[in-house]
């Protein structure tokens, strides 16, 4: 039986990740942060621990010796990691560093090959000259998300040439209702259902010109999980190919909940605008698609509905007077 070992189990992928393997049979073990609440997720062996105590983290990892490693933790707005970049550095830089040594001594000790994957970003691109990007696209981050992502992407190509199957999925935008609220399709959808209910009236953003490639999250699931099983590892672009505003996901926001003169809704506050901003990140992912025969299931108008629909249900369970 497969053992995989997971980081970043309680965000958005992680939920997905651990349906879809505990689904195939395979043992799931994860890391829960010393201090959130447990996770609610059944059949999963949680580990209590902190990714940024290294040792710590080796031994769990060598006394588990997992066949593969997801390694999906990170402080993942890119907006808050301005307010904190050292432990985003830490991370989403150092620690992911630690995990792919520690993959290593598994491998090594155990004789037996460790696949692990890197849930890298498009922020390491920060403003990339050429759209769509691709593998080949220069690393050059603009914020410290982005930078602290774009040292783990560099070493896991370090810890690939030592002989671990080491994988970097470079992933886009990718949204489902599990999304939290402070990424800004979330946002747009839980205020689009609250201003449709009559519990908000105005939906307050930043720059709404940036245009993002925005995917189904457990598609994105999907292609770490091949990328993991593939024969040879590589890097990888997970993206739709198809880029839309900020504008655009809120008007098909609130053309879904039926709401068509939205714009006397919606106003911008400088306080949610960034201090840089990529403002065009769009991937090209021929290679999944021609190596693992990844391709996205789920386009941006779906993407934004079922967000939307699944919000809306949540405010009519959630609001006793309707
Ligand atoms: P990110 O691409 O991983 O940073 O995901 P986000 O969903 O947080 O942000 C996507 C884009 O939306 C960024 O370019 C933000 O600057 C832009 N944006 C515009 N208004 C907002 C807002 O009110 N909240 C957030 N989170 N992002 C916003």
């Amino acid at each position: 039986m497969t053992r995989t070992f997971v980081t970043g189990i309680s965000g958005q992928d992680g939920r997905f990740l651990a349906d879809r393997l505990l689904h195939e049979g395979v043992e799931v073990h994860a890391l829960a942060h010393l201090e959130e609440p447990l996770p609610d997720l059944p059949g999963v062996e949680l580990h209590r621990g902190d990714l940024t105590r290294v040792e710590e983290v080796r031994k769990l990892l060598l006394d588990l010796a997992p066949d593969e490693v997801f390694n999906l933790a990170a402080l993942s707005s890119v907006a808050r990691t301005w307010t904190d970049p050292d432990l985003t550095a830490q991370v989403n830089g150092a620690a992911a560093v630690g995990l792919l040594e520690s993959a290593l001594q598994v491998q090594e000790r155990s004789g037996r090959p460790v696949r692990f994957v890197q849930a890298s970003s498009a922020e390491i691109f920060g403003q990339p000259a050429t759209t769509p990007q691709d593998e080949r696209t220069p690393i050059r981050p603009v914020n410290p998300y982005g930078a602290a992502k774009a040292y783990a992407h560099l070493m896991v190509d370090v810890y690939r040439h030592r002989g671990l199957h080491a994988v970097s999925a470079i992933l886009y935008n990718h949204e489902s209702p599990l999304r939290p609220p402070q990424f800004v399709t979330r946002k747009i959808t839980s205020t689009v259902a609250a201003i449709t209910h009559g519990t908000a009236d105005r939906l307050v953003l930043g720059n709404l010109d940036v245009r993002r490639d925005w995917g189904w999250a457990p598609d994105y699931v999907d292609a770490m999980v091949l990328a993991a099983r593939a024969d040879t590892p590589d890097d990888y672009v997970i993206a739709t190919g198809v880029g839309h505003t900020v504008r655009d996901f809120v008007e098909a926001a609130f053309h879904r909940a039926g709401i068509d003169d939205w714009e006397r809704l919606v106003s911008v506050d400088p306080e949610f605008v960034r201090p840089t901003d990529a403002t065009d990140l769009v991937g090209d992912a021929s290679r999944a698609r021609s190596a693992l025969g990844w391709a996205p299931t789920v386009d941006f108008e779906e993407v934004v509905g079922r967000m939307v629909e699944a919000d809306l249900a949540l405010h009519s369970s959630s609001s006793p007077s309707r």
